[in-house]
């Protein structure tokens, strides 16, 4: 086995999930699995990229993919991207004054569960912000259950009972994506990459089985702008 993003074929643990971190770039197993659709995708080179809260394996091999200078690092707390050439500051429950029809390619993974606002506020702007033939590639953990969110003061410890980690607003659930997440965007009825890779694959990147198919932590989504349901 080895890491798609960096090559290295040294693997640790991930607090209970054995052997999925890589120990050259730290890519878990679900980059992994985004890189994989990401190396899929066509793009040009003078291709515009918005990549929020950008791991680091991706970084560095988009960075030699993207001519420099249109693959645009972002985060609301860009100082903790010491790795990337520049990292700059959004805000997700912000973002009013940033350009629309700007980026062929808006990537998070893992970001969503985190934006203290109305979620629809921010795949509206997001999707606004993609060119016409742009691609919004995102993994959106799912757990257990139905949508949960709360914007109040709650302790660390009731957010992670309640959404999995300490510093979560909100949990998507598997149970009603279609009344909840399924009526802002269009939502895939199913997951799976043994659709759209070899099961060999999938085991040589070091992706787990349990990572294949369904909603879970490591879901790709990949929507096209039109995707989106709330229209101007
Ligand atoms: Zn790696």
């Amino acid at each position: 086995m080895q890491c798609n993003l960096c090559g290295s074929e040294e693997f640790t643990d991930m607090n209970s999930r054995k052997n999925v971190k890589c120990t050259g770039c730290g890519s878990l197993e679900r980059t992994r699995l985004l890189w994989m659709y990401l190396q899929n995708l066509p793009l040009k080179k003078d291709a515009k990229v918005l990549h929020i809260a950008p791991e680091k394996g991706i970084y560095i091999a988009f960075s030699k993919r993207i001519e420099n200078g249109n693959y645009i690092a972002a985060d609301l707390d860009p100082k903790r991207y010491l790795f990337a050439d520049s990292c700059v500051h959004i805000d997700l429950c912000n973002l009013d004054d940033w350009p629309s029809c700007e980026y062929d390619l808006i990537l998070h993974s893992h970001v969503l569960e985190h934006t203290p606002c109305n979620i629809a506020y921010t795949l509206f702007h997001l999707h606004r912000m993609l060119k016409e033939d742009g691609r919004h590639i995102c993994i959106i953990p799912f757990m257990a259950g139905k949508y949960d969110e709360c914007f109040q003061d709650l302790s660390g410890e009731e957010r992670q009972k309640r959404f999995g980690q300490y510093d979560h607003v909100r949990k998507f659930g598997k149970k009603d994506i279609p009344s909840h997440l399924g009526s802002i965007i269009n939502m895939p009825s199913v997951f799976d990459a043994t659709q759209d890779f070899d099961a060999h694959v999938l085991q040589e990147a070091n992706i787990p089985e349990n990572h294949w198919t369904g909603f879970h932590m490591g879901t790709v989504l990949n929507f096209s702008k039109n995707d989106l349901r709330l229209k101007n």
